[in-house]
């Protein structure tokens, strides 16, 4: 690759279902060195494979994309210099590569009917369409020229194959692993040109990454073991100078021993592997997201890029802009790297705690709608959020959190202080509503020492009150300050609630 190339990147899915994280991954560590280069991001449709195609995964691509801010600069809906970026609507363009292959000698036309195949794969159980047996089976090197083109010329169905070289090492320089070698003679002769005429992902990730000028390739280890294949063709389509850089980025590992963390994982473990929801169009089934569950994206984006780098420091938190500023490549690891829930609710924690509340109160003011408050007291919200933020793992934990504040309780914890009630503890009361109602000054400041000196005129423990004071204005024994709960509420609301536990006490 020369090195004034323009940097152009590509996220590349297959819209075949849910977006897992590894996928966002992905796209955010393109996306990173591609705005760090002033270049591209490219979104590229790999939707060959036609069995596997599957209504709406395309939009719910896009959608997550942009939820994460993950934001391409070409992609189907926004058509560039280098369109279509479907690879279904570019089918046109991959046979005429294959053919040149073939009239290369690098590929070859093989007749082989399904039923035959699965008849070797019955007799050799290991079956690998290979130069070890490729002569014995009906191809266009075992077959003569003559015979080739009798069957082409009646269209039989075929599908054009690679010829692997027999015994060859060949390798490429990974911007992650560095030197990375293959022997040609463990890799089949895999099909680049299906029988229905549309290219296998080998040959069409290959053509179009040529076509749209692709300068640099992040994408899984998964794909490391295609890597061979690729490198030949680069080459065998006399591309092999303009072949982009690659770099295999480590695996998200399940958190609990080894291996790709998997849909499965997530179901078995309790916890989403999908960016947002998606409903599988055949069978109904939903699987949850991050985004529905409760992530901001900033928190979603910031942990999967702390999954398998990190800055050389202890930072953990960094907005997209700063790891834009701060991805490099050198510091992305090779080996695996084991995704911790835990950890990624620590992320969204501290995304709340951090963030500024006008960019919160959108969906907290819809969650207070829900539960049918319609009258919502905009100065106190914003105080109650700054109060209960750090205490909220999810943006929905508000409610439990804090809904004291707009409704009264239904419910009240009593029990534990119900047994230990009296007659004193009732005058306490009913004396504080009536000193309450003279106070002029209402604030914490003022509050809690009238409360406390009265606790010390009455002879009883401080502890003995503030429990039931507390279950009165909330309904259970959480909450920010007592005092600071008095305040927000002010006093009409206060007194009343006193009126309305203390029968229940009695
Ligand atoms: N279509 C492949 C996928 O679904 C792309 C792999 C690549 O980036 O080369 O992930």
């Amino acid at each position: 690759m020369s090195s004034q190339k323009k940097v152009r990147v590509r996220f590349a899915p297959s819209p075949t279902g849910g977006l897992h994280l590894g996928g966002v991954r992905t796209a955010l560590f393109n996306y990173l060195f591609a705005k760090q280069h002033g270049g591209d991001f490219i979104l590229r449709i790999e939707d060959t494979d036609q069995t596997r195609f599957v209504a709406g995964a395309e939009e719910y691509i896009n959608e997550c994309l942009a939820w994460c801010g993950i934001i391409p600069d070409e992609s189907p809906d926004k058509p560039g210099a280098y369109g279509p970026y479907r690879q279904s609507e570019r089918k046109a363009t991959y046979r005429q590569y294959a053919e040149q292959l073939v009239n290369a000698g690098y590929a070859y036309y093989a007749f082989d009917t399904a039923e035959e195949l699965d008849e070797q794969r019955k007799i050799h159980p290991n079956f690998r369409y290979s130069h070890e047996n490729r002569l014995s089976l009906r191809n266009s090197l075992s077959l003569s020229e003559e015979e080739t083109q009798a069957l082409l010329s009646k269209d039989h169905p075929h599908t054009i194959r690679i010829k692997m070289p027999e015994d060859e090492t060949i390798g490429f320089e990974d911007m992650i692993r560095g030197r990375v070698s293959f022997e040609t003679k463990l890799v089949d002769d895999k099909v680049l040109l299906k029988a229905d005429g549309m290219p296998t992902y080998h040959l069409a990730v290959v053509v179009d990454d040529h076509a749209m000028q692709i300068s640099h390739i992040f994408r899984g280890e998964e794909w490391l073991p295609s890597a061979p294949v690729h490198l030949l063709l680069w080459e065998y389509l006399g591309w092999k100078n303009e072949m982009p850089a690659w770099a295999h980025l480590p695996l998200i590992l399940k958190p609990d021993g080894n291996g790709k963390l998997s849909k499965r994982d997530g179901d078995r473990l309790g916890f989403p592997v999908y960016a947002m929801n998606w409903m599988d169009p055949k069978s109904g089934v939903l699987t949850e997201g991050f985004r529905e569950l409760g992530f901001l994206p900033e928190a979603f984006v910031n942990m999967l890029a702390l999954l398998g780098w990190n800055d050389g420091t202890d930072q953990e938190l960094f907005g997209l802009a700063e790891l834009v500023a701060k991805f490099s490549v050198e510091r992305i690891s090779k080996s695996g790297a084991k995704f911790d829930y835990e950890k990624a609710k620590w992320f969204n924690h501290e995304w709340i705690k951090g963030m500024d509340n006008s960019l919160l109160l959108p969906q907290i003011e819809e969650i207070i709608r829900t539960h049918g408050v319609s009258a919502i007291d905009t100065v106190l919200l914003d105080t109650v959020l700054s109060t209960v933020k750090e205490r909220m793992t999810f943006v929905s934990d508000f409610w439990p959190q804090a809904s004291f504040f707009f409704v009264r309780p239904e419910e009240y914890d009593i029990e534990a202080v119900k047994v230990k009630w009296n007659e004193q503890k009732t005058a306490f009361f009913q004396e504080l509503a009536g000193e309450f109602e003279q106070q002029a000054t209402w604030s914490a400041s003022a509050i809690e020492p009238l409360f406390k000196d009265k606790i010390v005129q009455s002879g009883m423990k401080i502890g003995e009150l503030m429990l039931p004071y507390r279950i009165m204005l909330v309904g259970g024994k959480f909450g920010p300050d007592v005092f600071l709960i008095t305040e927000l509420l002010g006093k009409e609301e206060v007194i009343a609630r006193i009126s309305k536990a203390l029968p229940l006490l009695k």
